[in-house]
């Protein structure tokens, strides 16, 4: 720590990310990244890209990106708010939309930015307990004040709300703005909320391109809203970052949008794998939850989630651990390609097998 660094930004707790490590060759299954490459036709328009206008700033509007994406889904490109990753634009609604005094709710289990921003920008949390089976209650929202942030299907759980219950969280108080964060949707099977922004002006939807689409590198992350929102978050961008996403992602994310083709195809094969590893875990005696998502949470049998951990990782598997109260037992492991499952299921056998003689 430096003599400069101020008492407010001592006070933050920054996100962990899961490791990106450079020492060896891993089967990498902890950060939720997709295992196959993004479309050949998104190589060629970033390669397209890099050899134009380089030396040219990108268009601060992102309007190429956010009117293929609003024809995309069949929404005003001014709906529509393009961000360098969807953590971005997270931030962005943090910013627009809390002030200090009023408190944002999330659940005690999900994802972890969720916090980090709302101590960054000093607001008090209102944390909403799941159940005990981490199925998430909407009556547990019921009479909270504060702003809702959820991330459905949700992490590290796997879990989704129906369209259903989204709407009854949206119905409880419709002065409280519900920021549904889908970044999983695309392997949940027609689950999203995105036909009830058409009703609810207190819906923000927060997609990314850096799980379903394979673009994790490129940081690209939409929001869908009303005008009137999708206006303030701007509003916040320009005066923090404008420029916020490069000329290669913004080609990159238009080119992705386009071949609906090859990403049809890597969302089947990965919940094909899920289904399949999900299947096979039960019958191990290592129970997952139901996952709508590209990971499993899976039950780490009598090692726990730290001690299974460090095993897979001799092993060269990486996975997820949470030293967290109630799901410190667990592991989240990221759907990989068949062939990878089949080493992780493989050394989770071999691992307990080892460990019982
Ligand atoms: C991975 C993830 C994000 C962040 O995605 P980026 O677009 O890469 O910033 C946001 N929300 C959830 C729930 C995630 O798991």
């Amino acid at each position: 720590m430096s003599r400069f660094l101020s008492p407010a930004a001592q006070g933050l707790t920054p996100y962990i990310p899961g490791e990106q490590p450079q020492d060896r060759r891993y089967i990498k299954l902890n950060t939720n990244e997709s295992p196959y490459s993004p479309s050949p036709k998104v190589l060629k328009a970033i390669a397209g890209e890099a050899g134009g206008s380089l030396r040219l700033y990108p268009d601060p509007e992102s309007r190429r990106l956010g009117a293929a994406a609003a024809k995309y889904y069949s929404l005003a490109p001014e709906q529509v708010f393009v961000g360098g990753g969807s953590d971005e634009v997270l931030a962005y609604a943090f910013m627009a939309f809390f002030q200090q005094g009023d408190p944002v709710c999330y659940p005690d289990i999900t994802y972890g930015i969720y916090q980090v921003y709302a101590r960054l920008f000093h607001l008090d949390s209102r944390i909403v307990p799941l159940r005990e089976d981490f199925a998430l209650d909407p009556e547990s929202f019921s009479g909270q004040r504060g702003h809702i942030f959820l991330a459905n299907p949700n992490a590290p759980t796997g879990l989704c709300l129906s369209p259903r219950e989204i709407e009854e969280i949206l119905r409880q108080d419709t002065d409280r703005l519900v920021v549904v964060d889908e970044a999983y949707i695309d392997f949940a099977g027609g689950m999203t909320c995105l036909p009830l922004l058409e009703r609810y002006g207190n819906l923000f939807i927060v997609r990314t391109f850096s799980k379903s689409r394979a673009l994790a590198g490129m940081r690209i992350g939409l929001g869908l809203g009303s005008r009137e929102v999708i206006e303030d978050i701007s509003r916040v961008n320009f005066s923090f970052n404008p420029y916020n996403l490069s000329r290669t992602s913004m080609a990159a994310g238009i080119a992705a949008l386009e071949d609906e083709e090859y990403f049809r195809e890597l969302v089947d094969t990965i919940t094909a794998t899920r289904d399949r590893a999900l299947e096979q875990l039960g019958e191990m005696g290592f129970p997952a939850l139901p996952s709508r998502a590209n990971f499993l949470f899976v039950h780490a049998g009598p090692l726990g989630g730290r001690e299974l951990y460090r095993a897979l990782k001799e092993w060269g598997i990486l996975v997820r651990y949470f030293d967290k109260p109630r799901i410190d037992r667990y592991i989240r492991v990221t759907v990989g390609t068949d062939q990878e499952m089949d080493v992780f299921l493989g050394t989770l056998r071999d691992i307990y097998a080892n460990l019982n003689e």
